[in-house]
Protein backbone atom coordinates (compact mmCIF):
# COMPACT_ATOMS: atom_id res chain seq x y z
CA UNK A 1 0.00 0.00 0.00
CA UNK A 2 1.43 3.45 -0.84
CA UNK A 3 0.23 6.44 0.67
CA UNK A 4 0.00 10.44 -1.10
CA UNK A 5 -0.52 13.68 -0.05
CA UNK A 6 -0.40 16.32 -2.31
CA UNK A 7 -2.47 20.13 -3.19
CA UNK A 8 -5.03 19.00 -5.42
CA UNK A 9 -8.31 20.99 -7.43
CA UNK A 10 -11.85 18.88 -7.17
CA UNK A 11 -13.08 18.41 -11.04
CA UNK A 12 -15.90 16.56 -10.24
CA UNK A 13 -17.63 14.83 -8.02
CA UNK A 14 -20.20 11.57 -8.36
CA UNK A 15 -22.10 9.28 -6.51
CA UNK A 16 -20.98 5.44 -6.78
CA UNK A 17 -22.85 3.13 -5.09
CA UNK A 18 -24.95 3.21 -2.08
CA UNK A 19 -22.77 5.69 0.52
CA UNK A 20 -19.60 6.58 -1.65
CA UNK A 21 -18.77 9.61 -3.82
CA UNK A 22 -16.09 9.04 -6.66
CA UNK A 23 -14.02 11.96 -7.32
CA UNK A 24 -11.59 13.37 -10.32
CA UNK A 25 -8.85 15.87 -9.05
CA UNK A 26 -6.02 17.74 -10.47
CA UNK A 27 -2.91 16.89 -8.14
CA UNK A 28 0.38 19.14 -9.54
CA UNK A 29 2.60 15.54 -9.66
CA UNK A 30 0.53 12.91 -10.97
CA UNK A 31 -1.78 14.99 -12.92
CA UNK A 32 -5.59 14.23 -13.33
CA UNK A 33 -6.76 11.40 -11.32
CA UNK A 34 -9.84 9.42 -9.86
CA UNK A 35 -10.27 8.24 -6.32
CA UNK A 36 -13.15 7.11 -4.39
CA UNK A 37 -14.38 8.62 -1.48
CA UNK A 38 -15.65 5.95 1.01
CA UNK A 39 -18.78 6.87 3.31
CA UNK A 40 -18.38 10.46 1.09
CA UNK A 41 -22.07 10.51 0.45
CA UNK A 42 -22.94 10.97 4.67
CA UNK A 43 -21.81 13.72 5.90
CA UNK A 44 -18.31 12.89 6.57
CA UNK A 45 -15.72 14.43 9.07
CA UNK A 46 -12.96 13.60 7.34
CA UNK A 47 -14.38 15.50 3.73
CA UNK A 48 -15.77 18.11 5.41
CA UNK A 49 -16.23 21.54 2.94
CA UNK A 50 -13.89 19.97 1.01
CA UNK A 51 -15.25 17.90 -2.58
CA UNK A 52 -16.62 20.66 -3.93
CA UNK A 53 -15.57 21.43 -7.61
CA UNK A 54 -13.10 24.05 -8.26
CA UNK A 55 -11.68 24.32 -4.92
CA UNK A 56 -7.91 23.54 -3.81
CA UNK A 57 -7.40 20.75 -1.26
CA UNK A 58 -4.63 19.01 0.44
CA UNK A 59 -5.52 15.79 -0.09
CA UNK A 60 -4.29 12.39 1.93
CA UNK A 61 -4.76 9.43 -0.37
CA UNK A 62 -3.70 5.62 -1.12
CA UNK A 63 -3.42 2.86 -3.72
CA UNK A 64 -3.28 -0.56 -2.50
CA UNK A 65 -0.84 -1.18 -5.55
CA UNK A 66 0.44 0.34 -8.66
CA UNK A 67 -2.05 0.20 -11.51
CA UNK A 68 -4.71 -0.40 -8.72
CA UNK A 69 -7.81 2.36 -8.05
CA UNK A 70 -7.22 5.09 -5.56
CA UNK A 71 -8.96 5.92 -2.34
CA UNK A 72 -9.31 9.39 -0.50
CA UNK A 73 -8.38 9.11 3.33
CA UNK A 74 -8.93 12.48 4.01
CA UNK A 75 -8.58 15.92 2.66
CA UNK A 76 -8.49 19.99 4.57
CA UNK A 77 -9.70 23.00 2.55
CA UNK A 78 -6.70 25.05 1.15
CA UNK A 79 -8.74 27.16 -1.03
CA UNK A 80 -12.50 27.44 -2.14
CA UNK A 81 -11.89 30.39 -3.91
CA UNK A 82 -15.29 32.01 -3.21
CA UNK A 83 -15.16 34.52 -5.53
CA UNK A 84 -15.31 32.62 -8.25
CA UNK A 85 -19.21 31.77 -7.36
CA UNK A 86 -20.01 35.11 -7.02
CA UNK A 87 -21.30 35.86 -10.31
CA UNK A 88 -22.25 33.52 -13.56
CA UNK A 89 -19.45 35.23 -16.15
CA UNK A 90 -16.67 34.23 -13.26
CA UNK A 91 -18.06 30.79 -12.73
CA UNK A 92 -18.38 29.85 -16.29
CA UNK A 93 -14.75 30.97 -17.20
CA UNK A 94 -13.48 28.75 -14.39
CA UNK A 95 -15.47 25.91 -15.40
CA UNK A 96 -14.16 26.26 -18.30
CA UNK A 97 -10.53 26.54 -17.28
CA UNK A 98 -10.61 23.19 -15.69
CA UNK A 99 -12.59 21.56 -18.65
CA UNK A 100 -9.50 22.96 -21.40
CA UNK A 101 -7.11 21.41 -19.05
CA UNK A 102 -8.55 18.05 -18.65
CA UNK A 103 -8.74 17.53 -22.32
CA UNK A 104 -5.07 18.75 -22.88
CA UNK A 105 -3.70 17.12 -19.97
CA UNK A 106 -6.44 13.55 -19.56
CA UNK A 107 -5.20 10.86 -16.89
CA UNK A 108 -1.89 9.74 -17.29
CA UNK A 109 -0.24 12.54 -19.15
CA UNK A 110 1.20 14.85 -15.76
CA UNK A 111 2.61 18.50 -16.45
CA UNK A 112 2.79 19.90 -13.00
CA UNK A 113 2.69 23.65 -14.83
CA UNK A 114 -0.52 22.84 -15.72
CA UNK A 115 -1.37 22.48 -12.11
CA UNK A 116 0.05 25.72 -11.33
CA UNK A 117 -1.41 27.28 -14.45
CA UNK A 118 -4.85 25.77 -12.98
CA UNK A 119 -4.44 27.58 -9.52
CA UNK A 120 -3.20 30.88 -10.16
CA UNK A 121 -5.94 31.51 -12.94
CA UNK A 122 -8.56 30.13 -10.41
CA UNK A 123 -7.02 32.56 -7.78
CA UNK A 124 -7.14 35.60 -10.52
CA UNK A 125 -10.81 34.94 -10.99
CA UNK A 126 -11.90 34.49 -7.65
CA UNK A 127 -9.62 37.78 -7.11
CA UNK A 128 -12.06 39.58 -9.62
CA UNK A 129 -9.64 40.14 -11.77
CA UNK A 130 -10.44 41.41 -15.48
CA UNK A 131 -11.84 38.06 -17.28
CA UNK A 132 -10.97 39.28 -20.51
CA UNK A 133 -7.03 39.64 -19.70
CA UNK A 134 -7.30 36.16 -17.08
CA UNK A 135 -9.00 33.99 -20.04
CA UNK A 136 -6.07 35.67 -22.83
CA UNK A 137 -3.24 34.79 -20.34
CA UNK A 138 -4.98 31.33 -19.47
CA UNK A 139 -5.79 30.28 -22.41
CA UNK A 140 -2.41 31.30 -24.53
CA UNK A 141 -0.19 29.68 -21.80
CA UNK A 142 -2.74 26.40 -21.92
CA UNK A 143 -2.50 25.60 -25.22
CA UNK A 144 1.36 26.03 -25.70
CA UNK A 145 1.60 23.77 -22.73
CA UNK A 146 0.00 21.13 -24.62
CA UNK A 147 1.37 21.56 -27.38
CA UNK A 148 -0.38 24.20 -29.56
CA UNK A 149 1.79 26.97 -29.20
CA UNK A 150 1.56 29.52 -32.55
CA UNK A 151 5.38 29.58 -34.05
CA UNK A 152 5.44 33.51 -34.05
CA UNK A 153 8.82 33.70 -35.20
CA UNK A 154 8.65 33.25 -38.67
CA UNK A 155 5.84 32.96 -41.80
CA UNK A 156 4.91 29.27 -42.38
CA UNK A 157 4.35 30.13 -45.95
CA UNK A 158 8.15 31.69 -46.53
CA UNK A 159 10.10 31.23 -43.97
CA UNK A 160 10.97 34.64 -43.15
CA UNK A 161 11.99 35.74 -39.78
CA UNK A 162 9.57 37.85 -38.34
CA UNK A 163 11.14 40.90 -36.69
CA UNK A 164 7.98 42.27 -34.76
CA UNK A 165 7.62 45.31 -37.34
CA UNK A 166 4.50 45.16 -39.44
CA UNK A 167 1.74 43.22 -38.72
CA UNK A 168 1.21 39.69 -39.15
CA UNK A 169 -2.04 37.32 -40.31
CA UNK A 170 -3.03 33.87 -38.39
CA UNK A 171 -3.70 31.11 -40.74
CA UNK A 172 -6.33 29.37 -37.98
CA UNK A 173 -6.63 26.07 -39.81
CA UNK A 174 -3.14 24.97 -39.58
CA UNK A 175 -2.52 27.45 -36.24
CA UNK A 176 0.62 29.08 -38.25
CA UNK A 177 1.40 32.28 -38.58
CA UNK A 178 2.23 34.08 -42.04
CA UNK A 179 4.04 37.30 -43.16
CA UNK A 180 1.17 40.20 -44.86
CA UNK A 181 2.90 39.35 -48.29
CA UNK A 182 2.24 35.39 -48.29
CA UNK A 183 -1.44 36.02 -46.61
CA UNK A 184 -4.25 38.54 -47.09
CA UNK A 185 -6.82 38.93 -43.93
CA UNK A 186 -9.79 37.19 -43.64
CA UNK A 187 -12.31 36.32 -41.41
CA UNK A 188 -10.33 33.06 -41.24
CA UNK A 189 -7.52 34.46 -41.35
CA UNK A 190 -7.38 36.95 -38.42
CA UNK A 191 -4.35 40.11 -38.47
CA UNK A 192 -2.57 40.85 -35.63
CA UNK A 193 -0.18 44.17 -35.04
CA UNK A 194 3.08 44.22 -33.77
CA UNK A 195 2.19 44.31 -30.33
CA UNK A 196 -0.26 42.05 -30.33
CA UNK A 197 2.13 39.60 -31.63
CA UNK A 198 4.43 40.75 -28.61
CA UNK A 199 1.79 39.89 -26.46
CA UNK A 200 0.50 36.60 -27.78
CA UNK A 201 3.93 35.15 -27.41
CA UNK A 202 4.17 36.87 -23.96
CA UNK A 203 1.21 34.83 -22.86
CA UNK A 204 1.98 31.11 -24.83
CA UNK A 205 5.45 31.74 -22.93
CA UNK A 206 3.60 32.31 -19.37
CA UNK A 207 5.40 35.46 -19.29
CA UNK A 208 3.03 37.16 -17.55
CA UNK A 209 5.08 39.85 -15.85
CA UNK A 210 6.64 40.64 -19.51
CA UNK A 211 2.88 41.33 -20.86
CA UNK A 212 2.55 44.20 -17.87
CA UNK A 213 5.41 45.95 -19.74
CA UNK A 214 4.04 45.72 -23.19
CA UNK A 215 1.22 48.57 -22.42
CA UNK A 216 -1.37 46.47 -25.14
CA UNK A 217 -4.66 48.83 -26.00
CA UNK A 218 -7.65 47.64 -25.58
CA UNK A 219 -7.83 46.65 -29.49
CA UNK A 220 -4.60 44.70 -29.21
CA UNK A 221 -5.92 42.73 -26.25
CA UNK A 222 -9.73 42.45 -28.47
CA UNK A 223 -7.09 40.91 -31.88
CA UNK A 224 -5.37 38.51 -28.89
CA UNK A 225 -8.33 37.16 -27.69
CA UNK A 226 -10.04 36.79 -30.77
CA UNK A 227 -7.30 34.64 -32.12
CA UNK A 228 -7.08 32.53 -28.99
CA UNK A 229 -10.34 31.89 -28.88
CA UNK A 230 -10.62 30.51 -32.76
CA UNK A 231 -6.98 28.63 -32.13
CA UNK A 232 -8.58 26.66 -29.18
CA UNK A 233 -12.30 26.12 -31.66
CA UNK A 234 -10.22 24.98 -33.82
CA UNK A 235 -7.59 22.57 -32.02
CA UNK A 236 -10.38 21.09 -29.28
CA UNK A 237 -13.14 23.43 -29.29
CA UNK A 238 -16.18 20.56 -30.26
CA UNK A 239 -15.31 18.66 -27.26
CA UNK A 240 -15.40 21.42 -24.78
CA UNK A 241 -18.76 21.71 -23.44
CA UNK A 242 -18.23 25.00 -21.25
CA UNK A 243 -17.28 27.40 -24.23
CA UNK A 244 -20.68 28.00 -25.09
CA UNK A 245 -21.40 29.60 -21.67
CA UNK A 246 -18.42 32.30 -22.36
CA UNK A 247 -18.61 35.46 -23.85
ZN1 LIG B 1 5.65 35.12 -45.73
Amino acid sequence: MQHFRSDAIIVRVREYGESDLSVSFMTRDKGLLRGIAKGGRKSSRRFVNCLEPLSLVLMDYHQKAEGKAYFLDSCRLVDSFPGIRENFESLSLASYVIELLELLFPYNVTDPRAFDLAKATLGFISRGADLQKVRILFEGHAMALGGYAIDLNKCAICGRKYTAKGDGVILMEKGKFSCLKCSTPTEKHPLLSPQAISGLRAVQGGAWETLKHLHLSPEDLTQIGHVLKMHVAYRIGKRLKSAKYLQ
